[in-house]
C-alpha cells in the first residue's frame, strides 16, 4: 500500500506503512492517507465476524500495513491485543474480549449499549492504539538498528497511554514533561510510579502550556533532534489512527446478528483521531449507519458538522471542562476527513488549511461539499457540564452502570441521534475513577476502582523536577542519550 500526503507533495513518490510509522506530519505539513483504502468483501466480512480482537486487528492492519511480513505482524497483534494487557474489565466473563460490548438497553426502538475500550493499563481508550504502536515501533526499530526518544507534554492521558505503551521497549526512550502539581493524584501516580529505567518523567515548573511550548522548542531545534534522534507519538500518528479502525469492526459485530444490519456509533471527540478511524473502517465497507460525533463545550467539531464553518478557537475561547481529554482548539486530524469529503483534492486542502493558518478557519457551508457530509453519515453534538452530570446520573440508576464524563458527552448526544431499529453503540474512552470529583458530584459516592490500582497513589514516585525552560531539558536529554 502506497501513502499520500492530503496536500499532495511527492505524489510521485512511494511511502510504506514502515516509512511514515516513526514520523509525524508529511514534509508539506499534510497528513498522510492510503492512496486507496482498501475495501473488505462480504466473504471476508462473514470471516471477520468470528475472529478473536487479536486475529481481527492482524486482518485490519495486514491491508494497511502490507510491508510487514505476516507471520511477524500476526505475532505483534497477538502480543499486544490480550486478556492481560486488557485485564481491567468490570465483569470477569468479557476479560477476553479486550473491548467488550457493554448492553444498556432499547431507548426509542434503538438497542443502546457501551463499547468498553478503557480496560487497558491506563484506563483510557488510547492504550487500544498506544500498546500495538509500542510494539510496532520495537519491532521496526530492531530491524534497522536504530533507537528513538520519544518527547511529549501530557495533562493526563495520552502522556500516560504512551508512557505505559514503551515501558521495557528495546531502543525506546519516553521523556514525558508534565505541569508540576498541576495534575491529578491519580494521573500523577499513575505516570511517577513507573521504575522503568526508560521512562523519564519530567516534571515542569509551569503549565501544560510551558510544557508544550518547550516540546515545540526543542522540536524546531532540528540538530538536537536530528542528533538524539528525537520523535513523538501524538495523535497524528498513522498508525495509531488505523489500529483503532479494529474495534468499529469489532463493536459491529457484537453489536449485529448478520453482516445485512446497519450500526451507528457516537464518539467522544477532540482530535478527531478516534472518530477518523470510524470513518476509515465505513470506507473499507463496515456498515455504518451514522457517525455521530460528540463534543464537549469545546465545540469546533460540533459547529463545523451542523453549520460547514470550520474556526479554530484561540486560548481565551479554550474552555477547561470536566470532559479534559477532549478540550481542544483545533482538530488534528481533521484534514484526514476534509480531504476525503473534498474528493480528495490536495489543491483545494492546501488552500483551506492555509486559510485555517492565516484566518482561523474556512467555510464550506455555500459550497456542494458540505452537504456531501450527510453522505459519509456523520452527524454532531455538544454536551455541557450540566448535560454530563445528569447523563453519569441517569445511566447509574437506569443501568447500574458507571461512566466517566467523556462517555457521558457520548451518550448525552448518542440519545439525540437516536433511530428506530438501528443499534447505537457509544464508544467509552475512560473509567470513571480517572475522573472522581465529576463522580462524586453526580453520583455522591467514590467512583470503581479496578482492583489493580487500589493503593496507586501510594507507590513510590520516580520523576525530575524541572525549570519551564528548554535549554535545560535539551542538556536532561542530552545527558541520558549520548
Ligand atoms: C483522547 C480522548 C478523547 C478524544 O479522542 P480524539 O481521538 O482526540 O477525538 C476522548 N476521550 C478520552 C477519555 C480521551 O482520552
Amino acid at each position: 500500500m502506497n501513502y499520500i500526503s492530503t496536500r499532495g507533495a511527492g505524489l510521485g513518490e512511494r511511502h510504506t506503512f514502515s516509512d511514515i510509522l516513526l514520523g509525524g506530519l508529511a514534509k508539506d505539513g499534510g497528513l498522510y492517507l492510503p492512496a486507496a483504502y482498501p475495501r473488505v468483501s462480504a466473504d471476508e466480512l462473514g470471516r471477520w465476524r468470528t475472529l478473536s480482537y487479536a486475529d481481527l486487528a492482524f486482518e485490519v492492519l495486514s491491508t494497511f500495513a502490507d510491508d510487514i511480513p505476516a507471520d511477524e505482524l500476526r505475532s505483534l497483534t497477538s502480543k499486544t491485543y490480550t486478556a492481560q494487557v486488557y485485564s481491567n474489565v468490570r465483569d470477569e466473563e468479557a476479560a477476553t474480549q479486550i473491548t467488550p460490548l457493554k448492553t444498556l438497553g432499547v431507548e426509542n426502538g434503538a438497542p443502546l449499549s457501551l463499547l468498553e475500550l478503557s480496560n487497558g493499563p491506563t484506563l483510557a481508550f488510547k492504550d487500544m492504539a498506544m500498546q500495538l504502536l509500542g510494539n510496532l515501533f520495537e519491532y521496526t526499530l530492531a530491524k534497522h538498528g536504530e533507537t528513538l526518544n520519544i518527547l511529549g507534554a501530557t495533562s493526563g492521558d495520552t502522556g500516560s497511554a504512551a508512557e505505559y505503551a514503551m515501558r521495557g521497549k528495546a531502543g525506546v526512550r519516553v521523556f514525558m514533561l508534565s505541569p508540576h502539581k498541576k495534575m491529578s493524584a491519580f494521573q500523577t501516580a499513575q505516570m511517577f510510579s513507573l521504575q522503568d529505567p526508560n521512562i523519564f518523567n519530567l516534571a515542569v515548573e509551569g503549565n501544560f502550556d510551558n510544557c508544550q511550548d518547550i516540546v515545540k522548542a526543542v522540536s524546531n531545534d532540528h540538530a538536537f533532534k536530528a542528533q538524539h534522534k528525537i520523535g513523538t507519538v501524538n495523535s497524528i500518528n498513522w498508525a495509531r489512527v488505523v489500529a483503532q479502525v479494529v474495534y468499529y469492526f469489532k463493536g459491529y459485530f457484537a453489536a449485529t446478528k448478520s453482516n445485512d444490519e446497519r450500526v451507528s456509533f457516537t464518539v467522544p471527540s477532540g482530535n478527531f483521531g478516534n472518530v477518523c478511524a470510524g470513518h476509515i473502517a465505513r470506507m473499507m465497507g463496515l456498515p455504518i449507519e451514522k457517525l455521530v460525533v460528540a463534543t464537549n463545550e469545546n465545540d469546533v467539531l460540533d459547529e463545523f458538522f451542523r453549520t460547514g464553518i470550520y474556526r479554530v478557537r484561540g486560548a481565551s475561547e479554550t474552555y477547561h471542562t470536566t470532559s479534559p481529554s477532549m478540550d481542544i482548539s483545533k482538530a488534528s486530524n481533521f484534514e484526514r476527513f476534509v480531504f476525503d469529503l473534498l474528493g480528495r483534492d490536495p489543491a483545494r486542502v492546501l488552500q483551506l488549511f492555509r486559510d485555517v493558518e492565516e484566518k482561523g478557519g474556512f467555510d464550506l457551508a455555500a459550497s456542494g461539499d458540505f452537504a456531501r457530509v450527510k453522505e459519509f453519515g456523520f452527524v454532531s453534538g455538544r454536551s455541557s457540564h450540566a448535560d454530563r452530570v445528569d447523563a453519569i446520573r441517569d445511566v447509574f440508576q437506569r443501568y447500574d452502570t458507571m461512566i466517566d464524563t467523556h462517555t457521558a458527552d457520548g451518550l448525552k448526544v448518542a440519545r439525540e441521534h437516536l433511530q428506530p431499529g438501528v443499534p447505537m453503540v457509544v464508544l467509552e474512552t475512560a473509567q470513571p475513577i480517572k475522573f472522581g470529583e465529576t463522580i462524586r458530584e453526580a453520583l455522591l459516592r467514590e467512583p470503581e476502582r479496578p482492583a489493580a490500582f487500589v493503593g496507586l497513589e501510594k507507590l513510590p514516585q520516580r520523576f525530575d523536577i524541572v525549570p519551564a525552560d528548554a535549554g535545560v531539558v535539551k542538556a536532561y536529554i542530552a545527558e541520558r542519550t549520548s
